[in-house]
């Protein structure tokens, strides 16, 4: 069993360690025994997306955004072939506001995404930029868990059909409204850098689920031992108050 992964714009878009959401995707494969094949994929270069099991895109600030978004657009017709192929998708920050209609920054300048989602990304003022720590609940797989992670955005995201969780700390999709990210059967798509995967492996295990199930069907995997994650993340769920 192997599984493939296409981190696109690996180069440009890796804010706050992004890269190591694909690091913790291939050690937690690996122990199972599936093999894991992390790809690159920057401007310019020609890549088939339908062969991957996976597409992840981190985040990226402004001027990041600017200088992938036409190549990304360029590739829309084939992200499209690729999602109704049951590719999984995890998008991070700067990537998840490029799959919504648009993202308009501080100054105004608007740069269009790729539309696949009815959301909408508009910067706040300096005084509502969303930083710091988060913690939120979410249910994945049948089961409702809590997970920590960073956020840093002054986009706001509004018009979000299904969030991916409910805020305990921290801002999420806007300042105050409470939900964080965007979910839905195959795509992920969120807020939190930090990384999220490292924190949050129950976050790994069911994105590696759903990479799987591309070409696999549904796969049960073997339980790791996570006590120091858990632990680190109880810390952390302890200082926000979030737990006692
Ligand atoms: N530039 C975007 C914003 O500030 C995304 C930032 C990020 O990816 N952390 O909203």
């Amino acid at each position: 069993m192997d599984i493939k992964i296409l981190w696109m714009y690996h180069d440009l878009m890796d804010l706050y360690g992004d890269k190591g959401n694909t690091e913790v995707l291939r050690y937690r494969s690996e122990k199972r025994g599936i093999q894991c094949i992390v790809d690159t994929c920057t401007i310019g270069e020609e890549k088939d997306i339908r062969d991957y099991d996976l597409f992840f895109l981190g985040g990226g600030a402004d001027r990041e955004q600017q200088l992938i978004f036409d190549d990304l657009l360029k590739r829309k017709d084939n992200i499209r072939e690729a999602m109704d192929a049951k590719t999984a998708f995890l998008l991070i920050c700067g990537g998840y506001q490029l799959f919504g209609k648009y993202y308009k920054d501080q100054d105004g300048t608007v740069i269009d995404g790729l539309g696949f989602f009815d959301y909408y990304t508009e910067s706040s003022d300096r005084d509502h930029r969303c930083i710091g720590n988060i913690a939120v609940e979410t249910t994945m797989d049948n089961e409702t868990f809590q997970a920590v992670g960073f956020e840093n955005h002054g986009g706001q995201t509004r018009n979000v059909a299904s969030p991916f969780a409910r805020v305990l700390y921290g801002h999420g999709n806007t300042y105050s409204d409470g939900t964080e990210g965007f979910m839905n059967d195959q795509v992920l798509a969120t807020y939190m850098h930090g990384p999220l995967l490292p924190k949050n492996p129950r976050i790994a295990d069911a994105i590696l689920k759903r990479a799987l199930r591309k070409r696999y069907g549904e796969v049960a995997l073997a339980p790791l031992d996570d006590t120091l994650e858990d632990k680190a993340r109880e810390i952390m769920l302890k200082r926000l108050k979030v737990k006692k």
